[in-house]
């Protein structure tokens, strides 16, 4: 390898040292540079591996976007955590295929046993099952993938062999609030966006009970666990007790505020969420994994595997191989990360880390309340939502912050009034962090 992952581990180590200091995003002048990556495609081998790690350090770090540094606050990102991005150095030198223990053992095994600790911490059956996938997009997709498969089975209509085209219908019910990529979930499984009952929501987001319409055994209810932009929660006991009742499937999309139940001072958020059948959640965002990587547990893994299956085409003798719990065939090893990650937290570090950032965010909220801003949510959990009087001066004064770069929060949309939407959730962020940022928001706010 002549040094070459001496000289990576350099420069990485390097760039994670100074993310603290820098500008979180890149100025005019880091992004024009970019252009030295372009030119004509070479037309022969090189032997200067080192000068292309150089030029990639030179031009390419940057021009990145210090989001995984401790004042990047925008949509719901999270850093990484040291050993995670250490393991996932040495699983690139494996270059495993993960789709199958035959393919590679360990990591199947690290994927297993991530599963198995990841349903313990977030207290959901025990019996449950899944795979990491990409996101929770494709968490979304893989629990409603599962969701079809279970309730067209009640009608004996196997939908993976007849396709959609002439089954019984099918309802999905989702709060107003529902996240975008749980909409176009239902889209990718044929279900229709345009056809999904939408029920109301009050002023956090959250679904009201008393608007849901009469489900029944062909419905699938969709709740959330954490609403991207007040972090507000369905009220999940009560909304899953009503669809036990009538016999439907609900999957939750829980990307971030899922981790709610790994935190004992915040689990209350999310109680009766283990009564649903299906779950999404990210590692990327609030475990502070690396992208790219999602889960999506089923309490009965067995529709999901129906749902997904290919072994029984492709290779018969392999024990819940990834390939058949997911929509992909060649995958990386996105265990290896999760492991490393609930192997070096533990439980309570799992729980600090989480309790951590909304105490943060309460702070962040604190401080730009004392500063005469009016705050739009009830902060519960680790969002916050931040006028600076009308729309177009919200807008404003987060293009200012931005380019200030001291901190960067990004916009949002709530309830009709445009906002300025922070989330803490990196392990990194202090609370000086919080104050520095605070006070850039507020001299930007007050330039405006
Ligand atoms: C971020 C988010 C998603 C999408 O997750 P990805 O990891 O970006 O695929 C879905 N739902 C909610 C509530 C989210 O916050």
């Amino acid at each position: 390898m002549d040094g070459l992952l001496q000289l990576a581990a350099e420069r990485a180590s390097a760039y994670l040292e100074t993310l603290k200091e820098r500008r979180v995003s890149p100025g005019p002048q880091q992004i024009a540079q970019l252009a030295e990556l372009g030119g004509e495609l070479p037309g022969a081998p090189s032997d200067d591996a080192k000068g292309t790690l150089e030029l990639l350090d030179r031009v390419g770090s940057p021009a990145t976007v210090a989001s995984a540094g401790p004042r990047y606050f925008g949509f719901v990102t999270g850093g990484s955590l040291p050993v995670t991005v250490a393991a996932n150095m040495l699983a690139g030198a494996w270059d495993q295929n993960a789709f199958s223990p035959v393919a590679s053992p360990v990591a199947a095994e690290l994927e297993r046993v991530a599963l198995g600790w990841l349903i313990e911490i977030l207290g959901l059956p025990p019996q449950s099952y899944g795979a990491l996938v990409t996101g929770t997009q494709q968490a979304n997709f893989c629990g409603l993938a599962a969701a079809r498969h279970a309730v067209l089975a009640r009608s004996g209509w196997n939908v993976e062999e007849e396709g959609l085209i002439g089954a019984p219908p099918v309802r999905v019910v989702a709060g107003r609030e529902a996240h975008s990529t749980l909409l176009r979930a239902v889209s990718y499984v044929g279900l229709g966006r345009g056809r999904v009952e939408l029920v109301d929501v009050d002023d956090q987001g959250r679904m009201l009970p008393d608007a849901l319409p009469k489900l029944d055994d062909h419905t699938i209810l969709c709740i959330q666990a954490g609403n991207v932009n007040t972090g507000a929660f369905d009220p999940a006991a009560e909304l899953c007790h009503a669809a036990r009742e009538a016999g439907a499937w609900v999957h939750v999309d829980g990307a971030f505020g899922l981790w709610a139940r790994a935190a004992p001072g915040r689990a209350a958020l999310a109680a009766g969420v283990e009564l649903a059948d299906s779950w999404a959640v990210d590692a990327h965002k609030w475990l502070n994994t690396p992208y790219d990587t999602g889960i999506v547990l089923v309490r009965d893994a067995e529709q999901l595997k129906a749902a997904m299956s290919l072994s029984a085409a492709y290779i018969p003798d392999a024990p819940r191989a990834a390939m058949d719990f997911t929509p992909e065939g060649s995958r990386r090893s996105r265990g290896v990360a999760v492991w490393a990650a609930l192997r070096t937290l533990g439980r309570s570090g799992v729980a600090d880390l989480i309790e951590r950032c909304c105490v943060l965010a309460r702070r962040m909220a604190d401080r730009l309340q004392e500063d005469g801003w009016d705050v739009l949510n009830d902060v519960v959990l680790n969002q916050v939502l931040v006028s600076f009087g009308d729309d177009d001066a919200t807008r404003r004064v987060i293009r200012d912050v931005q380019d200030d770069g001291t901190c960067w929060c990004g916009g949002t949309e709530w309830q009709g009034r445009a906002a300025m939407r922070i989330s803490v959730s990196c392990w990194a962020t202090t609370e000086a962090d919080i104050d520095s940022s605070a006070a850039a928001i507020t001299s930007a706010a007050a330039r405006d």
